[in-house]
């Protein structure tokens, strides 16, 4: 299991809570030393073009620092997608986050669709012709559900549940299915935590997801499976979140 991080998501690059101080480092502390960290290259232009419109990306330019980071989430999320094409599991442990940016606009802390631009990228290069996007973030993914509007080559499965187990449960039905796919996706926010936004999943509820999106990867695409961070706001809990996640994946 690799961990993709950059030392520039440290920074605050904006006001909102997804780039507020203090919150990597809580992660990194809780990930100790004991998953090997990889640092990302930025996204292209061409990279970013495969989900968003040029005017998206001009806009997002418009503020540096934003779109220094930005490009590097991105980066993030696509070097977590070929280790998993490679068969290593990845987390891109990355911010902002992505799963609020459309084509050609974004909204809630997020400016491009991390997941999604990694998503497409292999799909272009001949590489996967279906995958599977499992977002837990307490939000619905509008922008990963736009970037892939009409797409049956792409399954978005945003579970919801009015429990822990419930919620599990749910995702568990979805991947028992018996659907096919190449690769298995996950944005990964932890604003459903009973300490966070949402106030209904436990911590060892996340290992429980990382363990069935191992389970299932093994059984349906070789394994291929990566996540990338997006929501998860309380920093006193976040970081052993990331870790119980990271742990069942592994
Ligand atoms: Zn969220």
């Amino acid at each position: 299991m690799k961990v993709i991080f950059h030392e520039r998501f440290y920074e605050v690059y904006t006001a909102d809570p997804a780039a507020a101080a203090g919150r990597m480092e809580a992660i990194v502390a809780a990930l100790g030393k004991d998953f090997e960290f990889k640092t990302p290259l930025a996204a292209s232009d061409k990279d970013l073009g495969l989900i968003h419109t040029p005017r998206h990306i001009e806009s997002v330019k418009r503020d540096k620092e934003v779109y220094e980071v930005a490009v590097l989430s991105a980066g993030g999320a696509i070097q977590a997608s070929d280790l998993a094409w490679e068969g290593e599991p990845a987390f891109g442990l990355i911010r902002p986050p992505g799963h609020h940016a459309s084509p050609d606009s974004c909204w809630g802390f997020c400016y491009f669709n991390n997941i999604s631009v990694a998503v497409q990228r292999l799909m272009k290069q001949g590489k996967v012709n279906k995958a599977l996007i499992l977002d837990f973030d307490l939000h619905f993914g509008d922008g990963t559900e736009n970037s892939f509007f009409g797409n049956s080559s792409v399954d978005y499965f945003h579970p919801e549940g009015s429990s822990g187990q419930e919620f599990v449960r749910t995702i568990q039905r979805h991947l028992d299915r018996g659907s096919k796919f190449d690769i298995l996706a996950v944005s990964a926010g932890f604003d459903r935590h009973v300490e966070d936004w949402g106030g209904l999943l436990e911590t060892q509820d996340y290992r429980e997801i990382g363990s069935l999106v191992k389970i299932y990867s093994q059984k349906i695409c070789q394994g291929r499976r990566f996540g990338v961070l997006e929501g998860g706001y309380n920093h006193e809990v976040l970081g052993h979140n990331v870790r119980a996640f990271i742990e069942g994946m592994a």
